[in-house]
């Protein structure tokens, strides 16, 4: 298997994803080609409700049901690009939401597995990548704070949802040179933390401020009461 290669689609918001790529990541600082010419490649709208189609090039995060969201295209470009892939990585996504993101990954990596704690989102997120023929990403139902053991050690690990800590698995999962891009810290702000698997233990750089929505999980938040029939 190689990254997938989506064309450029022709469609009604050609424009708007160009202007996306161009006034939210290129203006910002975003230098990696591959990370650009996926972002320019993918139709991010079909990831949204029909209703949001025409909002999904925006400079936010938009509702994806369930209380979750879509990332800001700037953060997911900013994340992948922290990865550093070159096409040959095995990649773990940890919440695949709508699956845009693992869109991205799937075409800037050899294989992505991707794991959602939701059954409704997984079973979209799904659907999504199968009609942009996606076949290099895997999607999992389950708890991603706890990686995935069967498949570790990744090359490349990215949590698109908050935790209170570095999850300990994740770190273990992640192959000699392995990255793991995640945000942390308390539910209302977190810091882009970078942790690199080093010889001799693990380097970790701030990227920068951010927002995401909650990890929930055995080693992220606690679900919360009403929450845990959605499991
Ligand atoms: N990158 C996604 C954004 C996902 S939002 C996109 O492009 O759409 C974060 C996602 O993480 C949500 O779907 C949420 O259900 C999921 N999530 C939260 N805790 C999780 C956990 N422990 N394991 C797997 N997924 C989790």
């Amino acid at each position: 298997m190689k990254p997938a290669a989506i064309r450029i689609t022709r469609d009604i918001y050609e424009r708007a994803r160009a202007k996306m790529v161009e006034e939210q990541l290129v203006a910002r600082g975003i230098k990696d080609k591959r990370v650009l010419n996926a972002m320019l490649a993918i139709p991010r709208h079909i990831f949204v409700d029909d209703a949001l189609s025409s909002q999904a090039y925006s400079d936010f995060p938009l509702p994806i049901g369930e209380k979750q969201t879509i990332s800001q295209p700037y953060m997911v470009a900013l994340m992948s690009e922290a990865l550093g892939l070159t096409g040959k990585e095995r990649v773990l996504e940890v919440g695949s939401g709508s699956g845009y993101q693992s869109a991205v990954l799937s075409m800037l990596a050899y294989k992505v597995y991707s794991v959602e704690r939701l059954t409704t989102l997984t079973a979209r997120a799904r659907r999504t990548l199968d009609r942009l023929h996606c076949s290099n990403v895997v999607i999992k139902l389950g708890d991603g704070t706890m990686g995935w053991a069967d498949e570790a050690p990744f090359d490349a690990v990215i949590a698109a949802a908050a935790s209170p800590q570095v999850p300990e698995a994740l770190v273990d999962q992640l192959a000699p040179g392995g990255r793991l891009v995640i945000p942390v810290g308390t539910e209302e702000s977190q810091k882009l933390l970078r942790i690199t698997r080093r010889a001799n233990g693990v380097s970790t750089e701030v990227l920068g401020g951010c927002r995401f929505v909650k990890l929930i999980g055995k080693d992220g938040w606690q679900a919360e009461k009403k929450d845990a029939s959605e499991r």
